[in-house]
């Protein structure tokens, strides 16, 4: 089918052998071995699951890039030129866990954006209100701050990824009205303001599940899912693919 986008982010999880194991689970499954399917696993994992997928379909991401565009002293940084180096297809640029934890601003996600198309690599960027923005009633002013950055961005292909805060490893999952409202406003803002994009997708995110897989996709302007928990579990990862 297609058409539709399921990057699988699986955050601070996994080992070596749990990551191969579940690589090698999603590569037994037709549904999941498709060029529409990526994996965003732990950095240290990432050239060892790319040595894997030499061939296959499945696409490498990366859940995080530095800000720096060149080699250099920055220690504990990975730039895009080594992600691209190993394969990656994605990298997730400003996921809110990052934007939490790391007080990740737009400079430094549009420096990394724009590293990541420098490479070839294409960034999915993240965007999404917390409950008080929601609560508050201006998320969508949140969510315009946020993809500013695509006002500014170097020309090249680039994926956008609504995940509400509050729908994050919680169960709670956005209604598929709200869900319409947010994609809808985000594409229209983007064809006003953003650089071009071969195409403009935007994927959802925030507790994606097997259950209800089928019914978010199926929603206007959804253009695939970043799938959190779900994904550490090859079977419930493969009935989301089942579901694209
Ligand atoms: P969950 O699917 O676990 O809610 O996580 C969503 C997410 O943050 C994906 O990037």
């Amino acid at each position: 089918m297609a058409g539709k986008l399921i990057i699988g982010n699986w955050k601070m999880n996994t080992r070596a052998q749990s990551a191969q194991s579940l690589v090698d689970a999603l590569l037994e499954q037709p549904a999941c071995d498709q060029p529409w399917v990526g994996v965003a696993a732990p950095a240290v994992y990432l050239a060892a699951l790319g040595a894997r997928l030499q061939g296959r379909s499945i696409r490498l991401a990366a859940q995080d890039v530095s800000a720096f565009a060149s080699d250099g002293a920055y220690t504990g940084e990975i730039s895009a030129a080594m992600l691209q180096d190993i394969g990656c297809a994605y990298v997730l640029v400003g996921h809110s866990e990052r934007r939490q934890y790391f007080a990740e601003n737009n400079p430094q996600l549009l420096a990394k954006m724009n590293n990541a198309l420098a490479a070839g690599i294409v960034p999915v960027l993240c965007v999404g209100e917390t409950l008080e923005q929601r609560e508050q009633g201006d998320y969508l002013e949140v969510i315009y701050q946020q993809l500013a950055v695509l006002a500014e961005i170097n020309a090249g292909e680039y994926l956008i990824a609504y995940e509400p805060v509050w729908a994050i490893g919680t169960g709670k999952v956005a209604t598929l009205e709200q869900i319409a409202e947010i994609h809808s406003a985000i594409k229209t803002w983007c064809l006003q303001n953003a650089k071009p994009s071969a195409s403009i997708r935007v994927l959802y995110g925030g507790s994606v599940k097997a259950e209800n897989a089928e019914s978010i996709l199926m929603t206007d302007n959804v253009d695939g899912a970043l799938v959190g928990g779900a994904s550490l579990d090859a079977g419930s990862f493969r009935m989301i693919c089942q579901a694209a």
